[in-house]
């Protein structure tokens, strides 16, 4: 088959990677892709979010099946412009999408359906969001409704804080994803992602991991969309995985199925492990970056049938295999990130870096240039790696960290570490 895989970053890569693996797979395409992704497949500059262009790729090419791996794209309907053409693609549609794109029909349905989330007011405007905000305890969560990039989330520690960042959002703070918001309460508890692909109907799981969101150690400095990653998280036992399928992740497949918008994709759930038990933060419809490169390293099934067995709505005659090693992904960033990025310089020494045992370098944001790379990006390259405990995939992946050569970048020095303690190593 020929496959096209839409996207950029370092999910892109890991996709394309395991994409490359498959005997299926007769010729691989990534648009736009990036200069990793290149070595494993024909990269084709276009905008994700151009669907004629898309389109006109999938005939030229003669693609037999599309998978699309960022959110933006779904969003706006890439997946049904695809399908209403009879090209085959992984991913849901606009309508499934809103999973993702409105946090506010998130809560509504997970409301209507009983599904554990904190309690919460959806508001247009914003007297009525003030006065409602008035009867809330603090800290209490502010939350533009539509695609923010990450960060329209504000936890805010002050009823002045809470009052300013509503009314931010109605300034058009976020732009129109914050027209509409979301007022929350403040659930406290440890956080965990967890994954599973669905086919509108089936659903099986694809297993959880722990991002480190803050870009400096010790969990300082403002957010980013992600510095390093464990996989799975030893917060996340096989009972607590189980209750989450039971509570959160199936009635959500089966609530969007009902209301006449059935899942297919990877449903990402953002949780927070409460006292009262697991509530669901939010969903994403795709996979996680950089959480994706820690899932799929461990995949050992052929990861093509995987995606074609949801598109095409038979997800339930699969059995996914999967290596009992954990993973660890170190993400190295140019300096400046995530604010403005200082001059990137040259990246040598990647594939000394890829030839340690265990190891795989995935690009997030690079081009090659001659006998280097050069970063293109704020997240430039996730230095992934299994090993037989979190403390031996974390000494691996930093091990090979300290092979590439490039001053202009940077890393978190402390990724997994929580994770360790968590799991009772060492
Ligand atoms: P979100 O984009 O909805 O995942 O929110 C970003 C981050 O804000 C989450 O990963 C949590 O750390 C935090 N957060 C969001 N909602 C809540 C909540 N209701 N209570 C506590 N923390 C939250």
């Amino acid at each position: 088959m020929n496959v096209l895989v839409i996207g950029s970053g370092g999910r892109e890569h890991a996709l394309c990677w395991a994409l490359a693996k498959s005997p299926l797979v007769t010729r691989l395409f990534c648009a736009p892709g990036n200069g990793g992704i290149a070595q494993v497949a024909t990269c084709i500059d276009l905008d994700p979010k151009d669907s004629e262009r898309v389109l006109a790729l999938v005939r030229s090419e003669k693609i037999d099946f599309v998978v699309v791996g960022p959110e933006a794209p779904l969003v706006i309907g890439l997946v049904d412009k695809l399908s209403e053409k009879g090209v085959k693609v992984f991913g849901p549609t606009a309508a499934a999408a809103q999973l993702e794109g409105s946090k506010g029909f998130t809560k509504d349905l997970c409301a209507r359906h009983d599904i554990p989330t904190a309690a919460y007011g959806r508001f247009h405007d914003k007297a009525s969001a003030l006065a409602y905000l008035a009867g809330q305890p603090i800290p209490v969560v502010i939350k533009a409704d539509g695609l923010a990039a990450g960060k329209g989330v504000v936890i805010a520690t002050t009823r002045d804080e809470a009052v300013a960042a509503v009314e931010d959002c109605f300034a058009g703070r976020f732009g129109s994803a914050g027209s509409e918001i979301v007022i929350e309460a403040f659930m406290t508890g440890e956080e965990a992602s967890f994954f599973a692909i669905a086919d509108g109907r089936h659903v099986v799981a694809l297993g959880s991991a722990q991002d480190h969101k803050r870009v400096f150690d010790h969990d300082e400095g403002p957010n980013t969309g992600g510095m390093g990653a464990v996989a799975p998280s030893p917060l996340m036992t096989p009972a607590m995985v189980d209750e989450v399928m039971a509570r959160i992740i199936r009635p959500t497949v089966a609530a969007m199925a009902a209301e006449g918008r059935p899942f297919k994709g990877v449903l990402y759930a953002g949780l927070m492990l409460t006292a009262e038990g697991p509530q669901l933060i939010e969903y994403n419809v795709r996979f996680g970056d950089p959480e994706c490169q820690v899932l799929l390293a461990r995949m050992q099934t052929d990861l093509l049938p995987v995606l074609i067995a949801a598109a095409e709505g038979v997800l339930d005659k699969l059995n996914i295999e999967w290596d009992p090693r954990p993973a660890v992904t170190v993400v190295m960033a140019t300096r400046g990130y995530p604010g403005d990025l200082l001059p990137g310089g040259e990246i040598r020494g990647l594939e000394a870096a890829g030839a340690v045992p265990g190891v795989t370098v995935f690009h997030a944001a690079t081009r090659a240039a001659g006998d280097h790379f050069v970063p293109t990006g704020g997240r430039v390259l996730n230095v992934t790696a299994l090993g037989e405990t979190i403390t031996a995939a974390r000494e691996t992946a930093y091990r090979a960290v300290a092979r590439i050569d490039w001053p202009g970048g940077f890393n978190r020095t402390d990724i997994a570490l929580k994770a360790i303690a968590a799991a009772g190593e060492g």
